[in-house]
């Protein structure tokens, strides 16, 4: 953690960022290398075993030539040897750096699949420095010179053999054999160290690429696991932010509103009673009018200022419950009375149980309320609004149905967010988007729940219910 610090955030972060790329582009690089070096290691012990199959069935058809004269066997000879000497001219043809075309008709008549030439002449012209790559070709080297005394041989004894008057005895058939078998196995000795060679090397190219595998999957692994503990990290770092600066915006909003409504409430107070005197006073009924649109401003002021500090008390989980045992129907009576007077809608409120809850009397009734006003902000052009009761086992629900506005089945979840508010009601009536997310917060104080159902255009039902206590 102390690394983190001592170095910038950001430029620590992207020099993680960088090691992963460039750990990745070598990853690549190795594993793309390595197929290339494989396939061209495969394709030379290849051509060394064609070339040794050759150099072998050569040699038979020339003591064949030597034995039986048969024209047959020389030219199946000078046939086999032709893919020994094409690898021969080929490699003559890598250390002149001759043209590819060249070179490549060579490894063709060597018997070399037409895939494999680019490969391999990519790995005697990339590798041919290599100490054990070196050693390998002064070993094909000295297997060539082999073939071209073989070829030589064979041509001289063309040259004596074809005249089939020439006779050989017994001794000098005997020593020419000897002699054809005297090359083949410097020959074969050549190529066998090749061989051995090409094996080795193949292995430890295998090990050594395994070894930059390893090292670099390793690096990408540990620079991976720096950097999401570094994100992580920061991560953490930014939640604190955010939590202090909430703890300082919901600090602010207690004080503002602890310090606006001393003065609001006084505010209100005095219009009541310059209300009183208007209403007294022969003048008053002019300035009536102002004294009411006034007090309707300060008690929306105070509500604004209530809701406030509900939602500070509900963050600082300082929202006090005073339970009792309430009736309901008492309670819903009451919260429809209260709203009545500030509205123009007509309430219905549906025949109900006498049901019992044990709740904060005042709380619950704040939910009921807020209910209604909804209703009646968002069904302007309505005027029923229907509240009723349902009764389950444990619970009791409590509905408000209106035939407003309606909103959007995708937003419903929504509702009960802090200042959350529907974008196409918002320029319509004005509120802070808390109502729902207070109600939300008192109705989950009481262990019960809350929700909504509405159709666009059609209207909204809000709902909650709650434990029941009993019924009467
Ligand atoms: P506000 O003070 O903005 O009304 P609320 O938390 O009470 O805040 O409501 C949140 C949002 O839910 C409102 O802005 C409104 O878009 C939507 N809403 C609430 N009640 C109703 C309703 N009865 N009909 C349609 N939309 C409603």
């Amino acid at each position: 953690m102390k690394i983190f610090s001592l170095l910038g955030n950001k430029r620590y972060t992207l020099i993680i960022a960088l090691i992963i790329v460039q750990a990745s582009a070598c990853l690549i690089a190795v594993n793309y290398y390595s197929i290339k070096l494989v396939s061209a290691t495969r394709a030379y012990v290849n051509a060394e075993s064609q070339y040794s199959k050759a150099q072998k069935k050569a040699t038979r058809y020339l003591i064949s030539f030597v034995e039986t004269r048969h024209l047959e066997s020389y030219h199946l000879f000078k046939k086999e040897l032709s893919i020994p000497i094409g690898d021969k001219l080929a490699r003559t043809g890598m250390e002149n750096g001759d043209k590819y075309a060249g070179i490549k008709n060579n490894l063709i008549s060597g018997r070399n699949h037409s895939t494999d030439i680019d490969d391999m002449i990519w790995l005697f012209n990339t590798c041919s420095r290599w100490p054990s790559f070196n050693d390998a070709i002064k070993e094909w080297e000295a297997g060539d010179k082999g073939i071209s005394n073989l070829d030589q041989l064979g041509r001289d004894l063309y040259k004596k053999l074809i005249d089939k008057s020439v006779l050989l005895s017994k001794e000098e058939e005997e020593s020419i054999k000897l002699n054809i078998n005297l090359i083949d196995t410097q020959i074969t000795q050549h190529q066998e160290k090749l061989a051995d060679i090409l094996g080795k090397t193949s292995r430890v190219m295998t090990s050594m690429l395994m070894y930059f595998n390893i090292v670099f999957i390793l690096l990408i692994l540990i620079s991976a696991g720096v950097f999401a503990g570094e994100m992580i990290r920061q991560l953490i770092e930014s939640k604190k932010v955010i939590e202090r600066q909430n703890d300082a915006k919901d600090e602010f909003m207690s004080i503002a509103s602890h310090e606006l409504k001393t003065p609001l409430t006084s505010m209100k107070a005095s219009l009541q009673i310059l209300e009183r005197f208007a209403r007294t006073s022969s003048e008053g009924h002019r300035i009536h009018p102002f004294i009411s649109n006034s007090t309707k401003q300060v008690n929306r002021l105070i509500d604004l200022v209530n809701e406030l500090l509900d939602v500070t008390k509900i963050q600082q989980g300082k929202l006090q419950l005073n339970k009792t045992i309430v009736s309901l129907p008492d309670l819903i009576t009451e919260a429809v009375e209260e709203v009545k007077p500030t509205s123009r809608h007509e309430y219905l409120i549906q025949k109900m149980p006498s049901a019992h809850v044990y709740t904060d009397r005042s709380r619950i009734s704040q939910v009921i309320v807020n209910f209604l006003t909804n209703a009646a902000k968002y069904s302007p052009s309505q005027t029923k609004i229907i509240i009723g009761t349902e009764l389950k086992e444990n619970t009791i629900k409590v509905f408000v149905q209106d035939f407003g506005v309606g909103v959007q089945e995708n937003k419903l979840p929504l509702l009960f967010e802090r200042f959350y508010r529907v974008e196409e009601t918002e320029s319509i009536v004005q509120g802070l988007g808390l109502g729902l997310y207070i109600c939300c917060e008192i109705i989950k104080s009481h262990n019960g729940h809350i929700g909504a159902k509405s159709e666009l255009g059609k209207g909204s039902t809000f709902w909650f219910d709650l434990p029941l206590a009993g019924i009467s």
